[in-house]
C-alpha cells in the first residue's frame, strides 16, 4: 500500500520530466560534417535517466572512430556504440575523456568490450586521480543514485596521457588540447576538432544547466572560458546541454564571472553568505531556470569565498 502511495506520488511529481525517455530513445544529432553528439538529461543519475546525463559525442575519421566522453556507465556506452551503428560500419579506434567526473568516461570499459584494440586518452591529473580511489567512488555514487541501475559497470582507466598545447593526428583529422588550471574538476582538457572547426569543452562549459564547482576554481573556469572563446570556432559541444555557438561560452563566462565579482564585492564589505545570497541570486536571475541553479548558488557562494580568502594569501 506504502509502495503503491509512493510510487503514485513520483509518478505525479515531474521530478524527472525529461529523463522519462527510454535510453534507447535517445539519438545522436549530427552538428557538423564529421561530429555527432547525444545530448544526454540535464537531471543528476537517477533510476530513470540509468545515470545517463553526459553529452557523449563521436566523430567519424576516414579509417576509424573517436569518442569523446563515452558516457557513465556499461549500458550507457552500449547506447553510445548503437548510435555508432547506425551512422557507420568503421570501428571504434580513439576515446577521450574530458576529465575526472564519472558520467563522462565509466562507459569506457563497455567500448573497449567491443573494439579492445581502443586507445583511451585524458590529463595526466585525471589518470592519477581515477587510479588514486576517484574511480571506485564514482563507481560506488552512480550505484546510490541509479538504486542499483548501473551495475556491471567495470572500470577502464585511461592509458595515453594528453595535455595543454599537445596538438596531433589521428587518422585524417587534426586535434589540439587545452587546458587552465584546476578549471573545473583540476584534471579537465578541452579538444579541438580543426577540420570541424568544433571544440569539446568538457564541463568547463554547461549550458542551460549550473554545474558544480566542488573540485575546481572559479578563476581557471574563466580562463578556460576566455580560452575557448578566444578559438573563435563555429561549434561549442558543453559537458552537459544542447550544443551552440561561442555564445554559450559566453554565458558560462557570465555566470561564473558575475558570481565572483559579486561575491567578492560582499566579502570585501564584510557581509555573510546567507546575507549575500539573495541579492547574487538577483544578479544571476538570468540563469535561474537553469538545471540546478537552487542546488548549486549555495555552495558557489562558498566556495567563492574560499577562494577569495585563498587568493589573499597568494
Ligand atoms: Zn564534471
Amino acid at each position: 500500500m506504502y509502495r503503491c502511495l509512493l510510487i503514485c506520488l513520483i509518478g505525479l511529481v515531474p521530478l524527472h520530466a525529461n529523463s522519462q525517455k527510454a535510453l534507447s530513445d535517445y539519438k545522436a544529432e549530427k552538428i557538423s560534417q564529421h561530429v555527432y553528439v547525444i545530448h544526454g538529461p540535464k537531471e543528476m543519475p537517477n533510476p530513470e535517466n540509468r545515470g545517463f546525463m553526459n553529452n557523449p559525442a563521436f566523430i567519424v575519421a576516414d579509417k576509424g572512430v573517436i569518442i569523446v566522453d563515452p558516457g557513465s556507465t556499461e549500458e550507457v556506452g552500449q547506447m553510445v556504440l548503437n548510435n555508432i551503428k547506425a551512422v557507420t560500419s568503421k570501428p571504434v579506434t580513439h576515446v577521450f575523456n574530458t576529465h575526472i567526473h564519472g558520467d563522462h568516461w565509466l562507459s569506457n570499459d563497455a567500448i573497449k568490450q567491443v573494439f579492445p584494440g581502443i586507445t583511451v586518452m585524458a590529463d595526466p591529473r585525471m589518470i592519477k586521480k581515477a587510479k588514486a580511489g576517484d574511480a571506485q567512488s564514482w563507481i560506488d555514487l552512480l550505484d546510490r543514485l541509479t538504486e542499483g541501475a548501473s551495475q556491471g559497470t567495470e572500470i577502464m582507466y585511461p592509458g595515453k596521457a594528453v595535455t595543454n598545447n599537445d596538438q596531433f593526428k589521428i587518422h585524417n583529422f587534426t586535434f589540439k588540447i587545452y587546458t587552465a588550471g584546476k578549471g573545473h574538476s583540476d584534471s579537465d582538457i578541452m579538444i579541438e576538432f580543426v577540420e570541424d572547426s568544433v571544440l569539446f569543452t568538457g564541463d568547463n562549459v554547461t549550458y542551460q544547466r549550473v554545474v558544480r564547482l566542488d573540485d575546481g576554481g572559479f578563476r581557471d573556469n574563466i580562463t578556460a572560458c576566455d580560452i575557448a572563446i578566444n578559438l573563435n570556432l563555429k561549434h561549442y559541444v558543453p559537458g552537459h546541454g544542447p550544443t551552440g555557438s561561442v555564445d554559450i561560452v559566453k554565458q558560462q563566462k557570465s555566470y561564473l564571472d558575475t558570481l565572483y565579482k559579486k561575491v567578492s564585492q560582499y566579502y570585501d564589505q564584510g557581509q555573510q553568505d546567507f546575507e549575500m545570497k539573495p541579492k547574487v541570486a538577483e544578479s544571476l536571475k538570468a540563469f535561474k531556470d537553469w538545471s540546478g541553479f537552487d542546488e548549486q548558488l549555495g555552495k558557489h557562494i562558498s566556495l567563492a569565498i574560499l577562494e577569495i580568502e585563498q587568493a589573499g594569501f597568494e
